[in-house]
């Protein structure tokens, strides 16, 4: 038997990078939210998500990152994960039966609620409402592809989703991972310090965002537009929102189109009301 031990290809990452039989269990809140990563290359994990406030939030335990290493899972002496694709071909692919063994221990891990998710570039490209719904369950489990990817099977047989970061094709999983993680974890409450600053975001409403600007308020001939200065708080969201809607119909036609709709759609509802 290889590599179904509880122990094997299990490295914490949490409030220290003790292992998690050494952390204190009230420093794991038990409302933290859970990522499971099955990776071969679990070293590049914490990665950016141990900067800044995502690494902070896992210093004080509003989450928990278990990178999986899938190796060690693997056949044989070298622990091989991969194998030459039936039918021929270029490149190699990720066993059902590797995979399988470490998604089945880490399952047995894994938050009531947490979806299992393989980044993968033929899935359904991420977006902030898939973001929304990924924060409000209990955490993930990710699987990272390498090389060709996955055997068919392992994604039919544990009902696996597919989720790709956008058209184009990466090296692996994990940046894609790290991604999902990233702008899942900052929609949960105390992660971010202003919570306002969530909701009025890009994509928040369905529009992209108005411009920024901060001091100087001159700077190489360019002033910040005045009613920004004006005080005039009224004015300053009429004048945003008018921004926003500009820059979603110049550059991003389908947000627009679907805006539009939604915004027609909910004065019809108004109007049946009345
Ligand atoms: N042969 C595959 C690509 C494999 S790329 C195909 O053509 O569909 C190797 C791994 O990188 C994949 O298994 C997947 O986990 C990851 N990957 C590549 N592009 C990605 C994307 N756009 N989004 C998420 N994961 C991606």
């Amino acid at each position: 038997m290889t590599g179904t031990g509880k122990s094997h290809g299990r490295k914490s990452i949490r409030a220290t990078l003790q292992p998690r039989a050494l952390i204190t269990p009230n420093r794991e809140r038990a409302d933290a939210w859970r990522a499971q990563v099955i990776t071969l290359l679990p070293q590049s994990f914490p990665g950016t998500l141990g900067e800044s406030l995502t690494g902070r939030a896992l210093k004080d335990g509003l989450w928990s990152l278990d990178p999986i290493d899938l190796r060690p899972f693997g056949e044989g002496r070298h622990r091989n994960v991969d194998d030459t694709p039936a039918g021929g071909g270029a490149g190699m692919v990720l066993r059902a039966d590797v995979m399988g063994r470490a998604i089945a221990q880490a399952r047995r891990d894994a938050a009531p609620a947490a979806p299992l998710i393989y980044l993968s570039p033929r899935g359904r490209p991420m977006d902030q409402r898939m973001m929304e719904s990924l924060a409000r369950a209990d955490g993930v489990t990710l699987i990272c592809g390498r090389f060709e990817g996955l055997d068919e099977r392992v994604i039919e047989h544990y009902a696996i989703e597919e989720v790709s970061l956008g058209d184009f094709v990466l090296s692996g999983g994990e940046i894609a991972a790290q991604a999902m993680i990233d702008a899942a974890l900052r929609l949960r409450p105390g992660i971010l310090g202003n919570a306002a600053s969530i909701e009025e975001e890009s994509f928040a409403d369905g529009l992209l965002e108005h411009p920024q600007y901060t001091r100087p308020s001159d700077w190489k001939g360019r002033p910040i537009p005045p009613v920004l200065l004006s005080g005039n708080h009224a004015e300053i969201a009429r004048w945003r929102q008018a921004r926003a809607r500009a820059l979603t119909r110049a550059r991003r036609p389908d947000l627009w189109q679907a805006w539009r709709t939604r915004m027609a759609d909910a004065a019809d509802d108004i109007e049946d009301d009345g």
